[in-house]
C-alpha cells in the first residue's frame, strides 16, 4: 500500500458481521486509523445458528480467524426437503461434494462464535479501536465525511467526527442510508416482506427424551419443512449440543402493531397454531421450547439502490442489499463487502478523496449486482417454497418428483441446495474478482 493512504482515518459504523470483517480486512491491509462505532454496549448477538458457506468461510479463513470457529461449527454432509404436514420427503441432497469442489465444506454454527471470532481477529489488530455504547447520527459527505457520535453515557458530551473514508455497515435500518438517499432526493423506505420468522433453539437436554428428533440433532443435515406460505429450517450447531431451528411465516404480529421494533417476544401458543397442521415429529420438537423462550423477527427489505456510494462514504451489508434468509446469504453477502472493501483500499496509489471514491465505485461495481442478484433470489425461493395449491405447485412437485427418481437435470427446487446455484455462490472469489476489476478500471475511471 501507498505510504500516504495507511495513514487515512477510516470510520466504520456498525459491529455486526459486515462492519466487523470490514475493520479487520482494512487491518489487515496495512491502514492503521480504524475506528468502530456501534450503538449496542457489546456484540449482543441474539442466541441463534447460522449458515457458514464455503465462499464466507474463504474469506474469513484468509483473513486468519476461520480455524476457530470451524471448531465449534457443523458440517452438513446432506440435507433434507420434507413436506411439513407429513414430513414426506420430497429431496435429498448430499452436500460432500462442496469441499471437494470449493475447498470448504457447507458448514453451521452459532451467531456467538461467528461474530466472537471476527471480533477476537479485530482485537488482536492495534490499528481497530472499537467506540462501544455510541449512536451515530447526522452523516454529511462533503467535503469530507463527518457524523456525530453521540455516546449512551450519562453526561457524554456528543463529538463531530470527521474521516478521510466513512463505511457504514449500520444494518437494515441504517441512518447513513437514509441520509445518502435524502441527499440524492430518492425517496424510498425499508419495505415490510409480509414475513416473519421464529428463532429457536433447542440444547441436548430438552431433546433427549424423544429418540427421533435426538437423531435431527447427532445427524450431520439440515432439514427443510415446507407448506403454503410457511417453512421450517433446522440444523445442529455447537459441536450437536444445540438444534437450531428457524422459522418462515405470514406476518401477523408486526402488522398488526406497527412499530420500530423488529423482535419481540412471541406467544408459544400462537406459535404451535402456526404450524399446527405440520406433522406431529416437528410439532412434538416445536413443543418442547419452554414458555416465554419464542422469539420473533420481523423480516424487512428495500429496494435496490440507485449507488451505495457517495464520495468517499460507502454502505455496507444489510445497510444496502437486506435479504429474505431463504438462500441462508445475508451475513456471506456482509463478509463478501468487507473483503471486497480491503481488497480496492489497499491498492490505493494515494490518499486524494477522488481515488477513494474511485476506489469506492468499484467496491460497487463488483459488489451490487451480485448481491442484488442473490436478494432477488432469495425472494424468489421463499416464494417457490411456499406455494399453495395450483399449477405452479405442481410444477414444483414434478421436478422434486424427477429429483427423487434419478430423472430430469437434477434441478432442485429450493435453489438453496441447488448444485448450479451453488456454483454461482460457492465458486465466487469476490477478492480476486475485485483485483482484476481495480487493475482494469481504475486508471480509467
Ligand atoms: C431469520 C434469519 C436467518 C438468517 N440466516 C442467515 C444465514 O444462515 N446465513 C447468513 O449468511 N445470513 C443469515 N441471515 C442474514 C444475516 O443475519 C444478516 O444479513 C447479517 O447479520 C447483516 O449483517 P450487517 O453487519 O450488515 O448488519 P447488522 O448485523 O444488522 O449490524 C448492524 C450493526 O450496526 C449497529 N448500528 C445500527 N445503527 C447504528 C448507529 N446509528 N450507530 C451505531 N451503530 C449502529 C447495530 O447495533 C448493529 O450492531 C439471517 C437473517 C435472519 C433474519
Amino acid at each position: 500500500m501507498h505510504d500516504s493512504a495507511r495513514n487515512l482515518k477510516i470510520c466504520i459504523i456498525g459491529a455486526g458481521m459486515g462492519g466487523l470483517t470490514t475493520a479487520l480486512a482494512l487491518a489487515k491491509a496495512g491502514f492503521q486509523r480504524i475506528d468502530v462505532y456501534e450503538y449496542a454496549s457489546d456484540l449482543g448477538f441474539v442466541g441463534a445458528g447460522i449458515q457458514l458457506a464455503p465462499n464466507m468461510a474463504r474469506i474469513l479463513d484468509r483473513l486468519g480467524v476461520w480455524a476457530d470457529i470451524e471448531k465449534e461449527a457443523v458440517t452438513l454432509s446432506e440435507t433434507y426437503i420434507r413436506q411439513g404436514s407429513t414430513d414426506e420427503a420430497l429431496a435429498h441432497v448430499n452436500l460432500d461434494y462442496v469441499q471437494a469442489t470449493y475447498g470448504y465444506p457447507h458448514m453451521v454454527g452459532h451467531r456467538s462464535s461467528l461474530a466472537g471470532s471476527i471480533f477476537a481477529g479485530c482485537q488482536r489488530e492495534p490499528a481497530i479501536s472499537f467506540h462501544f455504547s455510541t449512536n451515530t447520527e447526522n452523516v454529511s459527505f462533503f467535503p469530507k465525511p463527518s457524523f456525530t457520535a453521540v455516546p449512551r453515557a450519562e453526561g457524554a458530551a456528543p463529538q463531530r467526527i470527521e474521516a478521510d473514508v466513512l463505511l457504514a455497515a449500520d444494518g437494515v435500518k441504517s441512518n447513513t442510508r437514509v441520509d445518502m438517499l435524502r441527499e440524492l432526493g430518492v425517496t424510498a423506505q425499508v419495505e415490510d416482506s409480509g414475513q416473519a420468522a421464529y428463532r429457536i433453539m433447542l440444547t441436548r437436554e430438552q431433546m433427549s427424551g424423544d429418540a427421533e428428533l435426538l437423531a435431527l440433532l447427532d445427524g450431520d443435515c439440515a432439514t427443510r419443512w415446507i407448506g403454503p406460505k410457511r417453512h421450517i429450517i433446522a440444523y445442529p450447531v455447537s459441536g450437536k449440543a444445540i438444534y437450531n431451528i428457524s422459522t418462515a411465516q405470514p406476518d401477523v404480529n408486526f402488522a398488526a402493531a406497527p412499530s420500530a421494533s423488529y423482535t419481540t417476544r412471541g406467544s408459544k401458543a400462537q406459535m404451535l397454531q402456526v404450524f399446527a397442521d405440520f406433522s406431529p415429529k416437528v410439532r412434538r420438537m416445536l413443543d418442547l421450547v419452554p414458555e416465554g423462550e419464542v422469539c420473533e423477527w420481523r423480516l424487512r427489505v428495500h429496494a435496490p439502490l440507485p449507488t451505495w456510494v457517495r464520495g468517499c462514504v460507502a454502505l455496507v451489508g444489510d445497510a444496502c442489499h437486506p435479504t429474505l434468509p431463504h438462500l441462508a446469504q445475508g451475513a456471506a453477502q456482509a463478509i463478501e463487502d468487507g473483503a471486497v472493501l480491503g481488497a480496492v483500499l489497499r491498492r490505493l496509489p494515494d490518499a486524494e478523496p477522488r481515488s477513494i471514491n474511485k476506489a469506492l465505485r468499484i467496491y460497487e461495481d463488483v459488489r451490487k449486482e451480485r448481491a442484488e442478484l442473490l436478494v432477488e433470489l432469495a425472494a424468489a425461493n421463499g416464494r417457490e417454497m411456499h406455494l399453495g395449491e395450483g399449477k405452479a405447485k405442481e410444477e414444483r412437485d414434478r421436478l422434486f418428483k424427477a429429483l427423487k427418481e434419478g430423472k430430469g437435470g437434477g434441478q432442485v427446487p429450493d435453489k438453496w441446495a441447488d448444485k448450479e446455484v451453488q456454483r454461482m455462490i460457492y465458486g465466487h472469489d469476490c477478492v480476486k474478482e475485485a483485483e482484476a476489476v481495480f487493475e482494469r478500471s481504475f486508471a480509467k475511471l
